[in-house]
């Protein structure tokens, strides 16, 4: 694969980093160019370095098992961690990832810039986000204030496709007066990277890919990232971001760091439940609607949410979610339980001793949810496919997924 020098170019008010991509592999079906846009004012601050290119395309290169030319200068610390990284998930998914070389002829470390230091968090309206924006704004005495000043909103990423312009452009209105309020601004990034995965690379193992493309674009001017993670250091997989993996993106004027595995969903809803940007704004819907409504309330991942918010009583004060949890959403919430993150669990206990009337319908539930599991694990694959055609989500993720190793379905 080579990664042609990237340029950047202006076009209807944005500002365009981009490569030209060109593979030994014919038919691959990939774009011609990568590229991510920016606001018009950050034009200045882009980097043409080919460090931010190499990071969004390794894996990539990886599953066409392709060695990696870059034309623009890399930075000598990012090939010596993406080295480290390329080991970790070549042991995650060996049949999908194969080792590969780096080279470029103008190997140079990435300026340092002399002004304060300032970073930036990830940021998609979701629980995971809104924890990050939560603990880094509101300084403890253990956790001193950070030097937040931008948040990073990503359309390209998995839950906005390139498609959805109106809803984007809705979500960048709202999300950039929420920041505002807050005193940091919305930085709105587009990219045309979810192309160049798709059908090759599970979802979780291509949720940095973009971020961090994006990100170490800005490295002059952005000292380093936060990328809010859902992966739990209690129970660690092959899951990005991570602490695993997120801290090897960087370079000399850019780091990188993961943030949340500290805290469960549980925990992390509890500690935004108060909080008023999140009332009004949460977004954490699976669903894929492009339409004006956030969150569809009744996928998977919205039950999830509602169900910890109607268990510690604060639902209703969630704009964006439907207030009510009624009984049969309980039982619908158990059918897409997923078993092994503690969410169920941490619900029942928090009912226990704060809400036992809540009790009997959450353990129904959890019984849904272990009878789901047991069958999937002990069933002939012929009886699942039938049954779980109808207790099962369409998700939107599996696009990505075909034909790719699923090590975590193997684990459990
Ligand atoms: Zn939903």
């Amino acid at each position: 694969m080579i990664i042609h020098q990237p340029e950047i170019i202006s076009a209807h008010g944005e500002a365009i980093l981009q490569a030209r991509i060109e593979t030994n592999t014919p038919n691959t079906g990939l774009p011609e160019t990568l590229w991510f846009t920016y606001p018009e004012h950050w034009a200045g601050a882009i980097s043409t370095r080919s460090d931010s290119f190499l990071s969004a395309l390794l894996l990539v290169a990886m599953t066409l098992g392709e060695d990696i030319e870059c034309r623009g200068e890399l930075s000598p610390r990012l090939c010596y961690n993406l080295a480290e990284y390329q080991k970790i998930f070549t042991y995650w998914q060996p049949k999908t990832f194969h080792p590969v070389q780096i080279r470029s002829d103008k190997i140079l470390p990435a300026p340092i810039s002399q002004s304060k230091p300032c970073y930036a968090t990830t940021f998609s309206g979701g629980v995971d986000s809104f924890f990050t924006l939560h603990e880094l704004l509101n300084p403890t005495p253990e956790k001193p204030n950070w030097p937040i000043k931008y948040a990073l909103f990503m359309q390209g990423s998995a839950d906005i496709p390139l498609s959805f312009t109106q809803k984007y452009q809705k979500l960048v209105k709202q999300y950039s007066m929420v920041t505002q309020n807050l005193g940091i601004e919305l930085i709105p990034v587009r990219t045309n990277l979810m192309y160049f995965c798709d059908n090759r690379i599970a979802l979780r193992s291509f949720l940095e890919a973009p971020l961090s493309g994006a990100a170490i674009g800005l490295g002059p001017m952005i000292t380093g990232i936060f990328m809010p993670t859902g992966g739990l250091y209690k129970c660690y997989t092959d899951y990005t971001v991570g602490p695993i993996t997120t801290h090897l993106l960087c370079t000399e004027n850019f780091e990188s760091y993961s943030h949340g595995s500290t805290n469960t969903r549980f925990e992390k809803t509890l500690a935004i439940s108060n909080w008023t940007p999140a009332q009004k704004n949460l977004r954490v819907c699976s669903g894929w609607l492009d339409s004006e409504t956030e969150n569809c309330s009744q996928c998977e991942k919205c039950l999830r949410t509602r169900m910890i918010l109607h268990s510690i009583g604060k639902l209703e004060k969630f704009s964006t979610l439907k207030p009510v949890f009624s009984f049969r959403e309980t039982l619908r919430w158990g059918r897409w339980l997923e078993l092994g993150f503690d969410w169920e669990n941490e619900s029942l206990k928090y009912a226990w001793s704060h809400k036992k009337k809540l009790v009997p319908g959450i353990l129904l539930g959890i019984l849904i949810g272990y009878l789901r599991h047991y069958l999937k694990l002990l069933l002939p694959e012929w009886i699942k496919q039938e049954i779980f055609k109808w207790t099962a989500e369409k998700d939107p993720h599996l696009i990505f997924d075909s034909a790719v190793e699923n090590p975590r379905e193997v684990k459990r």
